[in-house]
C-alpha cells in the first residue's frame, strides 16, 4: 500500500504551540509528515534556517513519523520531489483564509496533483503568531505558555549574542 505523505511548509520563525499542534494532528492523519522550513520568506527573520530546523526537530522529537527539512524555491517542487501530494496549513482567523486560499490555488496551478488541507487551530492557540511571541519576549514577557523550552533558550541566546555585539538589550523577566 502506498504511504500517505504530507508536507507542512512554513517560516516557523520560531515554531510555537500553534504550529506544533497542527503538526501533531496532521501526523495522526498521514503516514508521514515532512515539516519544511522555508529558508527565505519575504519577511524579516530572527533565526537562520538551520536554527529553525533545530528548534522544530527538538520540539517535534516525540513524533515518530515526522521529519524536518529546510528548502528554497517552490513548495510544490519540494512536494513533488518527496512524493507528497498534500500540503498542510493551519488556519487561525478569516484573514488567514484569504492568503491560504490564494496560495492553495497558485500551488494547484503549478502542480495540478497537489491539494492543500487546512486544519483549524485550537481555540487556545488562535491568538498565537511567531511575530507576537518575538514581540512579547523582547518586551520581557513570559512566553513559556506559547513555545517549547528550546525556543525560549534559543531566543535568549540570540538576545545575548546581540547584546555582545553591542545592541541595546531588552528588559527580560524570566
Ligand atoms: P508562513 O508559512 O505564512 O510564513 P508561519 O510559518 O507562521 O507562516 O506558519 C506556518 C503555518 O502554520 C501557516 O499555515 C499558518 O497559518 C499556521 N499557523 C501559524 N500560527 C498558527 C496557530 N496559532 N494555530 C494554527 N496554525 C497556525
Amino acid at each position: 500500500m502506498t504511504q500517505k505523505i504530507a508536507l507542512y511548509p512554513g517560516s516557523f520563525d520560531p515554531v510555537h504551540f500553534g504550529h506544533m499542534d497542527i503538526a501533531q494532528r496532521a501526523a495522526k492523519i498521514f503516514d508521514q509528515l515532512i515539516v519544511a522550513v522555508y529558508e527565505n520568506p519575504k519577511k524579516p527573520l530572527c533565526f537562520s534556517a538551520s536554527e529553525r530546523v533545530t528548534m522544530l526537530k527538538t520540539a517535534l522529537a516525540e513524533l515518530e513519523n515526522v521529519t524536518v527539512c529546510a528548502y528554497t524555491g517552490l513548495t510544490v517542487n519540494l512536494a513533488r520531489s518527496v512524493g507528497a501530494r498534500v500540503l498542510v496549513r493551519g488556519l487561525r482567523v478569516i484573514s488567514d483564509f484569504e492568503m491560504e486560499y490564494q496560495m492553495a490555488l497558485t500551488n494547484q496551478q503549478l502542480w495540478s496533483e497537489v491539494d492543500t488541507i487546512c486544519l483549524m487551530t485550537r481555540y487556545e492557540y488562535a491568538f498565537l503568531s511567531a511575530s507576537l511571541i518575538k514581540e512579547v519576549f523582547m518586551a520581557g514577557g513570559d512566553i513559556s505558555q506559547m513555545v517549547h523550552p528550546v525556543v525560549r533558550e534559543m531566543l535568549l541566546r540570540k538576545h545575548e549574542q546581540r547584546r555582545a555585539e553591542g545592541g541595546e538589550p531588552p528588559r527580560l523577566s524570566l
